[in-house]
């Protein structure tokens, strides 16, 4: 069954002398319209119904924050993107990688919306039913404002692989749909993903065709020479990232996915951001309201395609300090409960304000908090040693106060040799204590905590 990829409302025209009228011409067609760069943005309001359409519940690196028809989504759009998006890896059916456009063009994924939104809010949303054969529409006003709407009454597939027989490749039909959203209409190459119909069970379409990418570079110019562009994301610190590449201006924008249901599609920005070594690399704090996404760098103050970078894959999370863990859980102390831990602070290294603070002790017993990198469960006494015996340190001897608690304000200037702290590391904590209530020589441990510092 041939399935339509219906044309984008009032674009109509255009596009239809391709579709029908036994047009032979090949090739791709314009509508006319091009995105300028603030509406380089896109969303999902993910409303679709059936199951397969949300069953790919596997993270991607490359698509930080997002599974199911989302992420099916946006490698439907960056698949136009001038280069490859990160390593291009995250579809196993087409060999060339996704981020296939080569022009002065580059999508910007600006997470989930919560809203089908008007013509101009750049939203992929679903609607009702499926219109005797037309799996999906955009609505434009000409002018480079749109929406997508898939209808869900079609079998739909969020791969990310292959897909079975019966059913509709989300993926497919987003980068045949975005294609519209650019500016291109119907091609007559009819192994273009902009050819006006596809059929259950194909993929092709989610890998642009040489067709497709001369369309987009019709509109948008070939990627230029002085394009920005990202070439890898790092960061060491708390909060912070270098983005390498090239081309970068004296002053940047950097934009970022904001998190999801917030704002109006606008890329998260962080303006006036120099750059360093001859415009090959940025370091910018990243904004506390960034998710997962893409990050783009413009030139400040220019307005072609040729200002904005590639999108580069971002995980936010690789910018935060790891959180605390409980490494083990010990056995019930005097009191009748185990002894606990909780290990307080920034986790910036450099406030030095780290505080150790145990609870549910025996009151006025004497104890010492200890620390090492290994861990291990050795019963000792009347609990469990956590951490690995050969390597830990000790800090100062404590008494736990008439509430059963006891709290210690760790110095990181002043360590024993051989536990010096460092940032970028993880070190396990665990309170020894005496327990007289327990019987005479008795002692336990509280719970054992990791702790990692960051810069
Ligand atoms: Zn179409």
């Amino acid at each position: 069954m041939k399935l339509s990829l219906v044309l984008p409302t009032g674009l109509a025209l255009a596009a239809a002398a391709v579709f029908t009228g036994g047009n032979t011409t090949e090739g791709y067609a314009l509508l006319g319209h091009s995105l300028d760069l603030n509406q380089r943005d896109f969303r999902v309001f993910n409303g679709f119904t059936n199951t397969g359409a949300n069953n790919n519940t596997t993270p991607h690196p490359e698509f930080p924050g997002a599974t199911g028809a989302v992420m099916a989504i946006w490698k439907g759009a960056i698949e136009w993107g001038s280069r490859l998006h990160g390593t291009g890896s995250g579809d196993t059916t087409q060999s060339g990688g996704l981020g296939s456009g080569g022009a002065n063009f580059d999508p910007s994924f600006q997470g989930e919306a919560n809203v089908v939104g008007n013509i101009g809010d750049n939203i992929c949303s679903n609607i009702s039913g499926n219109s005797g054969g037309v799996l999906a529409y955009v609505e434009s006003t000409g002018s480079g404002n749109w929406r997508m709407r898939f209808y869900t009454g079609w079998n739909w597939a969020d791969g990310p692989g292959s897909i079975g027989f019966s059913q509709m490749d989300i993926q497919s039909v987003a980068c045949h749909e975005y294609g519209h959203s650019l500016g291109l209409g119907h091609s007559g190459t009819g192994a273009a993903t902009m050819a006006p119909s596809t059929s259950n069970g194909q993929t092709g379409p989610r890998s642009i065709h040489s067709d497709d990418i001369a369309g987009v570079q019709a509109i948008y110019g070939a990627a230029s020479a002085s394009k920005p562009i990202i070439t890898s994301i790092s960061s060491i610190n708390i909060g912070s990232i270098t983005i390498n590449g090239s081309n970068f201006a004296a002053t940047n924008e950097v934009w970022f996915t904001r998190e999801d249901f917030q704002g109006n599609g606008t890329p998260l920005k962080v303006l006036n951001v120099p750059s360093t070594n001859g415009g090959t690399e940025i370091t910018v704090n990243v904004p506390s309201n960034a998710r997962g996404g893409d990050i783009l760098v413009r030139k400040t103050g220019l307005n072609g395609g040729n200002a904005l970078s590639n999108a580069w894959p971002f995980d936010v999370t690789t910018t935060q300090c790891p959180s605390n863990e409980i490494v083990c859980t010990n056995l019930p102390n005097s009191t009748g409960v185990p002894g606990t831990l909780s290990v307080f602070g920034s986790q910036n290294i450099a406030m030095n304000d780290t505080i150790l603070a145990a609870g549910s002790l025996p009151a006025g017993e004497f104890g010492i908090f200890i620390y090492g990198q290994g861990d291990q469960l050795l019963f000792v006494s009347d609990g469990f040693l956590c951490i690995n015996g050969s390597q830990f340190y000790r800090l100062d001897v404590v008494q736990v106060d008439m509430f059963g608690q006891v709290a210690y304000a760790l110095d990181l200037n002043d360590l024993p040799p051989g536990g010096e702290i460092s940032a970028g590391e993880t070190w396990n904590f665990q309170l020894w204590h005496r327990d007289t209530p327990a019987g005479s020589g008795h002692a336990n441990f509280s719970n054992a905590v990791s702790h990692t510092w960051c810069e």
